[in-house]
This record gives structure tokens, C-alpha cells and sequence, in this order.
């Protein structure tokens, strides 16, 4: 069983979903929890100055995992979904002069394609490119979906289904060639893969604490500067802290938290992703090589280390994933399984219903060893023979 409080006796293979808290994180943040409690927009004293400190320091260990030619450009909130919705919302609010169109893709995250349907209703244009049967996104359709009305370009860095990474480069190019500005919601993607904001091009990159070995209830918005600025409206009024952007006293434990998760993805991701890769590899070979009619789901190198989405012949996801109490795993999206449909990423690369119904996806992590990798193989395995789909 896999409950909260003590250590589960359990392996833990959903590290898309969300990632525990690295020891030496909950470290940083402890003192932020006890005595340096102080309210970082307090200017009168020792309090507030302490806290404002560490929140600066944070924010330049955000801007350092992700290229940002200056701390300021970070804007902290309380995860990605909420960095989204600022991206995007916060852009769509004063149309530049009269364009009221939006491009995405069909494999964004809910964060994005929601805030995306809202501003449908309210008059905007969408338009969402399609991916080709790795998951990635047609370049060329994203070129002729821009218009001289597009507003705004939103195509995240790596999917949280299937672990793709979209052409980042050519997305960067493109928006840069059109004069559009481009979102990226680099949930996934931050800390696991290299990613740098000014070499991609990218003008707002949303990011968050728990998918990075740091804190639930924290994310950032990076926010370009450049000339003209871009004209994000905050979405959150109130006492004007985050440069106006994002009003109410900072989070300053989870931000110190965030700060550090940051300054170690960073650190250790030269020799994380290969770790994570060849255990990735590792486990798709062994369950290759015992149940009939795998397929990956997802893009065989430009794919997250962590991540693997496979079909698993005609197995029944669902009933294979109750069966294991004892391992972690999540079928297609944690927010579309359970509910009985399948899942809307996986139906995009063109796979069929049953075959959705059949994957299962493996989120290996920091944390994750090769002694759990192929214990989880193997308590799959022998379920698979029984758990077939009718
Ligand atoms: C997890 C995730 C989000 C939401 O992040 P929260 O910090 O939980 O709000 C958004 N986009 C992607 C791609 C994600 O994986």
C-alpha cells in the first residue's frame, strides 16, 4: 500500500506525475519554516530582509537551469498551471494591435489548452497543430497556423504522457521569423533536459516545484525582457509584489525550495539523463522481450530519460495497474485514467482505442534504481498473461 506519512513499501514509477521532495531540498526550506519566517515585502526589518534575500537567491537559481539572461525575468506563482494561465491569459488581455489568434498543439497539458478554450469563448481564434505518430509537432504546420493576427505561439518543451520533446530550435526560429512571441510550458522538461531560453528563442517558460524534486504549490513564469515589452497583464491584483505580476506574500519556503530543487537539477543533470536513459532503455528491453506486441508510445530519441509510455500488446492498463499495490505506475495520463476514456495524447499519435486502453507509463526519477526497475518488470510481466483486455 502506498500510503502517506511513513516510507511506502512500494516503487515508485510516476515521476511525471510528480516527484518527491529531495532530502537536501526540505533542507534548504527548514529554516525558511522555523525562525526565518519574515514577510519578504517587509522593508522596516531584519525579517523581511532576510526573507527577500533568500527569494533573490532563488530567483537566480531559477534563472541559471534555464538561461535567463537576468533573475529579474522570473516571476514566481504557485506552479506551472498557474504560470500557464499567466502566459497565456495574461498575454490574450490587451490584444496587440487587433490580433486575437492562438497557436498550440493538440498534446498540450490541460494548464494550457483550457486557458486556450477560454479565450475561444471570449472571441479569440485557435488553432491546434497536430503531431506526427512520435508525438511531435509538423514544424510546417505550426508555420502555416501563424498568421498576421497570432498573438501568441504556445507549444511546450517535453509531454507528460509519452515524454517527447517538440523541435525546440525550429519552434524558437519560427515564432522569432513571424514576430510572435512563444510560450513554453517546460513542466516536464526543466531540469531533465538541457534548455536554454536564449538559445531557443523561447519569450515565456513556465516551470513548477514538485516535477523537479522540490516543493508542491510553486512554479515560475519566465518573462522575457526585451523592447517593446511584452504586454502581460497580471491575472492576480493585490499588493503588487512579482514586479506587478503576481500579487500576495511569496511563498518563501517553497520558493527557497524551488530555488534549490533548481541549483541541483542543474548540477546533476550531466550525469542524471544518461543514468535515467539506460535504465529507461533497460526496462523497455525486458518487458519487450516477455510480452507480445509492445510498442512505444512516444519518440524513440527525442524523448524525455525518464519517460516510458509503452503499449503493452492488449493487456488491460487499467486492471494491471490495480493489480500492482505494490508499484506506482500511471496509465496514459494521470488525469485522463480512471475515467474510462482514452487518453487524448495517445489517440493524437493515431493510436486506437484499445491500444490506449493497453499503455502503461513508467516515470523513472532521481530516486529510481535498477533493482526497482527490474522488480517492477517483473511483477508486470507476471501479470500481463492474465490481464487481458476483452
Ligand atoms: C504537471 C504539469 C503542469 C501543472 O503543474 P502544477 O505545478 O502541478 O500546476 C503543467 N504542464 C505540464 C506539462 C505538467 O507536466
Amino acid at each position: 500500500m502506498c500510503e502517506g506519512g511513513a516510507a511506502p513499501p512500494c516503487i515508485y514509477l510516476d515521476n511525471q506525475a510528480t516527484t518527491p521532495l529531495d532530502p537536501r531540498v526540505l533542507e534548504a526550506m527548514m529554516p525558511c519554516l522555523r525562525q526565518g519566517f519574515g514577510n519578504a515585502s517587509s522593508k522596516s526589518h531584519a525579517y523581511g530582509w532576510a526573507a527577500a534575500e533568500q527569494v533573490e537567491r532563488a530567483r537566480a537559481q531559477v534563472a541559471d537551469l534555464i538561461g535567463a539572461a537576468a533573475p529579474r525575468e522570473i516571476i514566481f506563482t504557485s506552479g506551472a498551471t498557474e504560470a500557464d494561465n499567466l502566459a497565456i491569459l495574461g498575454l490574450c488581455d490587451t490584444p496587440v494591435d487587433g490580433r486575437n489568434h492562438i497557436v498550440t498543439c493538440v498534446t498540450e497539458h490541460p494548464a494550457v489548452l483550457d486557458p486556450c478554450r477560454h479565450l475561444e469563448r471570449r472571441g479569440w481564434r485557435v488553432s491546434t497543430v497536430g503531431v506526427d505518430a512520435a508525438g511531435r509537432l509538423d514544424v510546417a504546420q505550426l508555420d502555416e497556423a501563424v498568421t498576421g493576427d497570432t498573438a501568441l505561439i504556445t507549444v511546450m518543451a517535453a509531454n507528460n504522457e509519452i515524454g517527447t520533446v517538440h523541435p525546440l530550435a525550429e519552434v524558437g526560429q519560427l515564432a522569432r521569423a513571424r514576430g510572435v512571441p512563444w510560450h513554453c510550458d517546460a513542466a516536464q522538461a526543466a531540469g531533465k533536459i538541457p534548455l536554454d531560453v536564449e538559445a531557443l528563442g523561447v519569450d515565456l517558460l513556465s516551470l513548477s516545484g514538485h516535477k523537479i524534486y522540490g516543493p508542491k504549490g510553486v512554479g515560475a513564469l519566465y518573462v522575457r525582457r526585451r523592447k517593446p515589452r511584452l504586454p502581460l497583464a497580471a491575472q492576480q491584483l493585490g499588493g503588487g509584489q512579482e514586479r506587478g505580476l503576481r500579487s500576495g506574500t511569496l511563498n518563501v519556503p517553497g520558493i527557497v525550495g524551488l530555488g534549490r530543487a533548481c541549483q541541483l537539477c542543474a548540477e546533476e543533470l550531466p550525469g542524471e539523463g544518461p543514468r535515467l536513459a539506460a535504465l529507461r532503455d533497460r526496462l523497455h528491453r525486458n518487458l519487450d522481450g516477455a510480452i507480445p506486441g509492445v510498442q512505444l508510445n512516444g519518440h524513440r530519441d527525442h524523448r524525455l530519460p525518464g519517460c516510458l509510455n509503452v503499449v503493452l500488446g492488449t493487456v488491460d492498463g487499467g486492471r494491471l495497474l490495480a493489480a500492482l499495490r505494490d508499484v506506482a505506475l500511471s496509465s496514459g495520463s494521470a488525469c485522463a485514467s480512471g475515467e474510462g476514456h482514452p487518453s487524448a495524447v495517445l489517440k493524437a499519435l493515431g493510436r486506437t482505442d484499445s491500444e490506449a486502453f493497453s499503455s502503461v507509463r513508467f516515470g523513472l526519477g532521481r530516486f529510481t534504481t535498477g533493482d526497482e526497475v527490474d522488480t517492477a518488470a517483473r511483477r508486470v510481466i507476471e501479470q500481463a498473461g492474465r490481464l487481458q483486455l476483452n
